[in-house]
């Protein structure tokens, strides 16, 4: 069962972002980053070469909390 946050509205994708391909250059690359937009404060996919070039544009966001073994959430 998939892991529900209340804050689950922060943690929406950009309604043209996909998982097979780069948000900004849209190559289908098998390692893909989720960052967030700024502009529009939504979740893309990007690859390694776009988060270089275009860093001021995006943010990396690991605000959530891990969930692991030694997590009590
Ligand atoms: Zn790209």
């Amino acid at each position: 069962m998939p892991i529900i946050y209340d804050d689950e509205k922060s943690y929406r994708f950009h309604k043209s972002d996909s998982a097979e391909r780069c948000f900004a250059c849209n190559e289908n690359s098998d390692r893909l980053l989720i960052v967030r937009q700024i502009k529009s404060m939504m979740l893309v996919h990007l690859c390694h070469n776009c988060i270089a070039n275009n860093f001021s544009d995006y943010l990396l966001d690991n605000t959530r909390p891990w969930l692991g073994e030694k997590g009590n959430i």
